[in-house]
């Protein structure tokens, strides 16, 4: 996560947008003098770097340090490489009160490090970097955010500042025109604008109100969300929002996906834990009485509004939540009918997909992960009819 580690194999695109980075950097320390610096790498949509500045950053004060920033582009200065020994990039971080590289050089293996500079800017880098800060032809700034240091909340709140670069400047232009079309549709906009629904900032970060419109719209589709499922044979049914943990256990829900649930709460000596998934529930349904093997394929589905963890700094509009309400179902077959009611299944998806217009998507096959349970028997058997029905169906898939 370091940039020490990613830079290695930077494009021609991400060379130019991490030099941007050590300029802004620049700008920044001589603009705010005591500004410590952290990370600053290249990221898909620009750059970025994580700042310990004196003061909070506003929109005015990115203005200033795009002027700064083209100040030292102007100038031309080369970027010059250096490798030189742990304890001199120490002593060096260290005169500079750069207590973040600091830390960042005392993690690092090996005793050389390398050093870029460009005037009397230095940064702990490993490269490699454009030939100098005239090559940064075209680049804003975007916006300043609050970004912890190492990604842990218990660390101190630094200062991320958000630009992009690109080699020309009708690029930059394209890009920027692009950006503002896409906040002028933002659904967090949108959602207030047209009264759709609000966030709980204070009571539930991550937990939505629908407001009468918006659940009106979610009515609509929740109506023929029902319809289309009794239509290919469905049976729909409602599940609790908690449960005993133990439910989860059994499922092996604990051993696989603790880090996505929320904590356990008590009640009568007992844990009882708000549920992150439906399937338990509907297996339960399923084993409530015995079946002949000629009820099957039995399919149950349900919205199931399910709760997970989410770190309070990933939220994100509707996008991340901690409680949302899923399009979800279990079908319990015989082998002999799995790719059958895969492919009925696969049909069905993408149905709904192209009634919300949705015509452009590429598809993933997922084979067995790491951690999972089932003999390698019934993996082989699964993972047969998956790809099976994408054949049927004459669509092409990565894996
Ligand atoms: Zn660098
Ligand atoms: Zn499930």
């Amino acid at each position: 996560m370091f940039e020490e580690d990613q830079t290695e194999n930077y494009t021609p695109l991400e060379r130019l947008r991490h030099s941007s980075a050590h300029v802004m950097a620049d700008a920044v320390q001589a603009l705010f003098p005591g500004t410590k610096l952290a990370i600053g790498p290249a990221i898909e949509t620009g750059f970025y770097y994580d700042m310990d500045v004196p003061r909070p950053l506003t929109a005015e004060d990115l203005e200033k340090i795009e002027a700064k920033m083209q100040e030292i582009v102007d100038r031309d200065e080369p970027f010059r490489r250096e490798e030189v020994s742990k304890a001199e990039a120490l002593e060096l971080f260290k005169k500079r009160g750069e207590i973040y590289k600091v830390e960042i050089i005392e993690a690092l293996p090996g005793d050389k490090v390398t050093l870029y500079r460009h005037g009397d800017f230095v940064d702990l880098c490993r490269g490699p970097h454009v030939e100098s800060t005239g090559k940064i032809a075209a680049f804003k700034l975007l916006s300043v955010a609050g970004a912890y240091w190492r990604g842990d909340e218990k660390n101190k709140m630094l200062q991320r500042v958000y630009g992009t670069a690109f080699p020309e400047k009708p690029q930059l232009e394209a890009y920027l025109t692009q950006l503002r079309e896409a906040e002028a549709r933002d659904h967090r906009k949108l959602g207030k604008e047209l009264d759709l629904f609000s966030m709980m900032e204070e009571e539930g970060p991550g937990l939505i109100l629908w407001h009468p419109k918006g659940a009106r719209v979610r009515a609509t589709i929740e109506d023929f969300w029902r319809a289309e499922h009794r239509r290919e044979g469905y049976e729909l049914v409602y599940t609790p929002h908690m449960a005993k943990l133990d439910l989860w256990k059994t499922s092996g829900h604990v051993d696989f996906y603790k880090e996505n649930m929320f904590s356990p709460m008590e009640v009568e000596g007992q844990d009882y834990e708000i549920k992150p998934m439906n399937c338990p529930f509907h297996v339960r349904i399923f084993n409530s009485r015995m079946k002949s093997y000629r009820e099957l394929p039995v399919r149950l589905g349900e919205l199931g509004t399910v709760y997970r963890f989410e770190r309070s700094g990933v939220l994100h509009g509707l996008l991340r939540v901690r409680g949302f309400t899923q399009d979800d179902a279990h079908i319990f077959c015989r082998p002999d009918q799995l790719q059958g009611e895969v492919e009925q299944v696969l049909k069905m998806t993408l149905r709904f997909l192209g009634t919300f217009g949705f015509n452009e998507f590429e598809l993933f096959l997922s084979t067995r992960p790491e951690k999972s349970v089932g003999s390698d028997e019934n993996w082989d058997l699964a993972t047969k009819a998956l790809r099976g029905a994408l054949e049927a169906q004459g669509l092409a898939f990565k894996v």
